[in-house]
């Protein structure tokens, strides 16, 4: 009797136990992405994060930094990658990008006309690469600086992705998984997906007509 009162007791342990566990890996799924980086940030080595496995023995300080943090919540894209950016001239956030189209993640970028030119910008290594590239057409600045991870993870600030802006200006970007802000930037995006499909150009602003 009493060797089943202990087994008895041990089967509800175990169960609790369980229980217990069930719980904190829902609430590790629920917990909240509220991140926020700051910038400049002093040059850190991404070869590791770039490389996994690879154990980098240059010069450059191999700590974390707000760049580092920012590549590792890109990196840990699975399903998609949408990138709004006014400027994009960092070659380690570009090569970010690049390793997630590689491994198949679908990447679509919405940039800015002027700027997409500009010496050092990354634009035309992405759309060699095969990332298909929107850009404005109208006058007035893409001046937006977001991006939306696996449609659940919205990145934003006033950063651009240069190496102006991350080892010289002061800067900032929010990290959220808030449903509503997701969603708000993912239409914004959208949105201007379809105003920049260059199957619509419009060559004729301001009323000219192509003469026939
Ligand atoms: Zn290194």
């Amino acid at each position: 009797m009493a060797r089943l009162a202990v087994w008895r007791g041990l089967l509800g342990a175990a169960g609790l136990l369980l229980a217990l566990e069930g719980v904190f890996r829902y609430w590790r799924r629920r917990r909240p992405v509220r991140e926020a980086l700051f910038f400049p940030v002093q040059l850190t080595c991404t070869e590791e994060l770039l490389s996994p496995g690879l154990r980098c023995c240059c010069p450059l300080p191999h700590t974390d930094s707000a760049l580092l943090r920012l590549m590792r919540r890109l990196l840990g894209a699975r399903s998609s990658l949408e990138l709004c950016l006014f400027t994009f001239s960092s070659p380690p956030l570009a090569r970010a990008v690049l390793l997630l189209h590689r491994r198949g993640v679908p990447v679509r970028v919405i940039t800015d006309s002027d700027y997409m030119a500009a010496s050092g910008s990354q634009i035309g290594a992405l759309r060699r690469e095969g990332i298909v590239v929107r850009h404005s057409q109208t006058s007035g600045f893409m001046h937006h600086k977001f991006a939306v991870i696996d449609k659940t993870i919205l990145i934003t600030g006033s950063m651009n992705w240069t190496m102006q802006a991350i080892q010289v200006n002061r800067e900032n970007i929010l990290i959220t998984d808030d449903r509503a802000c997701v969603t708000a930037y993912l239409e914004e995006f959208e949105r201007l997906w379809e105003e920049y499909d260059p199957s619509t150009y419009d060559f004729f602003p301001e009323g000219l007509e192509a003469t026939k």
